[in-house]
């Protein structure tokens, strides 16, 4: 008997994963991906010497890496070499005042000690529970597919979720410990990595404090795309055949069932089809209007998680006072919030990121150069024109210039921006969104867009905009997720190995 043939549609971290997952379970799996890469949000460009990764940079919860991995008796070390980063990344509170966070536990007990007498106790206290949080929600709830309310039916989850502060947000459960501000920042900075505001977000999620204080930031040596190149190599490894330039066009469904994905320049045969590209633009793009599960009214009321401008910049010697991550928190990030969330426009006073990789590899700049990803986040859906970017251009350089002390603008020797027109042409993204889904309360296990068409038989979503939400962690185990519901609906032929279980 032949095995059932697979089209993924996408090859992100989720499509990576997805097709992964089921070529190890028997499928014929066939990915088709538009950009001529893969790596979707996640992709690399190198450019005058420089290598610079497009996407993530924050390389959190390395266990979810290591499972990923495992899964397929592999290893991340068979593919790419991790170190851990200390300190984890530094927080520019203003001028001359620039704060170090220790990878060691203790030292960041007494930096808070020192800001707010008796917090370390509180400290130990609050990231007990977040452990707790931690080992129910990355191990039980985020592998839940989100179909039925009976999934979380067992006595025993949900006492855990009772326990989990679902119903409280993070922002309350954050000030029950601690009043400091800077604590407070500190505290609140891992929630925009959920695309919503700490007031909008479940308390559940302090479990992201533990990912950052107690699991560590972390850097793939080469950069994020080490990643993308690992996991390309295992998915050939285990069969799944990969077609770049291949922009999807159209999902042919007969009778309620996938039967062929168009793509400009070909037509695929499928038994199930995965779509990892954005949701919104698979239902409106790629199905006729009775195909579709959700109305655009549906979908202009998901609380989108930020888009964002980039600044790629090649910068021709090396810069002081920077570390690898550095957070830009000298403005107020109230009105800035506002600008993204309540009232979406360009930002007055924004708060900024900047990486700078080549403080710990020096692979991604040329000898005695910085290569710096510089990113403002802002709300999706907006105007984006070239005027704007520059003007951001120079509101953030004349704030790196002036906290860090030096010149830079005059040393840049390449310069690329990127913003909500690149993330619609390159990923047809909906409002240009960057991250997806927030994750809000309502936007939460059965109340995010389902991983199953109510519609197709056989058509699936994997990704950042359905369970378990926006992120590389959660991309990786969307796909791993919608595998095995795929497993479960369609039965492989006689002598196939079984889907695998969490
Ligand atoms: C600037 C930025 C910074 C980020 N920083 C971090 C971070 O530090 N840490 C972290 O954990 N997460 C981060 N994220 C989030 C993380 O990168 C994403 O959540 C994750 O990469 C999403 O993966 P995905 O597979 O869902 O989507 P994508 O990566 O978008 O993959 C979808 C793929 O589908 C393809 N596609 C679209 N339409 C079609 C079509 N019609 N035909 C064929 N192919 C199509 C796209 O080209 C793309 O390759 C960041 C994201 C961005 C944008």
């Amino acid at each position: 008997m032949m095995s059932k043939k697979v089209i993924v549609i996408g090859a992100g971290f989720s499509g990576l994963s997805a097709a992964t997952s089921l070529a190890d379970q028997g499928y014929e799996v066939t990915v088709l991906e538009k950009n001529a890469t893969p790596g979707g949000r996640a992709r690399s460009f190198e450019a005058e010497g420089y290598t610079f990764d497009m996407g993530p940079s924050w390389y959190w919860m390395p266990d979810v890496f290591e499972s990923y991995f495992n899964r397929f008796n592999k290893t991340v070390s068979d593919y790419y070499h991790l170190v851990r980063l200390d300190p984890s990344y530094t927080v520019v509170f203003g001028e001359d005042d620039f704060v170090d966070l220790p990878a060691s536990l203790d030292e960041l007990k007494a930096l808070f000690e020192k800001w707010e007498p008796g917090s370390a106790a509180r400290l130990h206290k609050f990231l007990e529970q977040a452990s707790y949080k931690y080992e129910v929600g990355i191990n039980q709830l985020v592998y839940k597919p989100g179909r039925s309310v009976k999934e979380f039916m067992s006595l025993r989850l949900l006492l855990d979720v009772l326990r989990m502060d679902v119903f409280q947000s993070i922002h309350t459960h954050i000030r029950r410990f601690f009043s400091h501000e800077k604590i407070i920042k500190l505290m609140e900075f891992p929630v925009l990595f959920l695309g919503a505001l700490p007031q909008n977000t479940p308390a559940l999620y302090s479990l992201m404090n533990y990912a950052d204080i107690s699991l560590g930031t972390w850097y793939p040596m080469g950069g994020m795309y080490k990643i993308i190149e690992g996991m390309v190599q295992l998915a050939e490894e285990m069969g799944v055949s990969f077609l770049y330039n291949q922009d999807v066009q159209q999902i042919e469904v007969e009778q309620g069932i996938a039967r062929r994905v168009r793509t400009a320049s070909g037509m695929f045969e499928a038994d199930v089809v995965v779509a990892s590209a954005d949701y919104h633009h698979v239902e409106r793009q790629l199905l006729a209007p009775g195909l579709r599960s959700y109305t655009e009214d549906y979908w202009d009321k998901r609380v989108m998680a930020p888009s964002c401008l980039i600044f790629y910049l090649g910068i021709g010697k090396r810069l002081q006072n920077l570390r690898h991550h550095n957070l830009f928190f000298d403005e107020d990030f109230g009105p800035h919030a506002h600008e993204i969330y309540t009232d979406p426009k360009w930002p007055a006073k924004p708060l900024f990121y900047v990486s700078a990789p080549s403080v710990t590899d020096s692979s991604v700049a040329p000898e005695g150069c910085e290569n710096l990803f510089v990113l403002m986040p802002v709300a999706p859906g907006l105007e984006d024109t070239e005027e704007l970017r520059e003007r951001y251009y120079n509101v953030i350089m004349d704030r790196l210039e002036h906290l860090t002390k030096q010149e830079v603008r005059n040393a840049v020797v390449y310069k690329r921006s990127y913003a909500h027109r690149d993330f619609i042409t390159d990923y047809n993204a909906f409002k240009g969104n960057a991250y997806g889904l927030a994750n809000t309360l309502m936007q939460t296990a059965l109340l995010k867009p389902s991983l199953k068409s109510k519609k197709v038989k056989n058509l699936y979503y994997t990704g950042q905009l359905t369970v378990p939400g926006p992120g590389v962690p959660p991309s990786l185990i969307s796909g791993q997720v919608v595998a095995k519901e795929v497993a479960k609906d369609f039965a492989l032929a006689a002598g196939q190995r079984l889907p695998v279980s969490n």
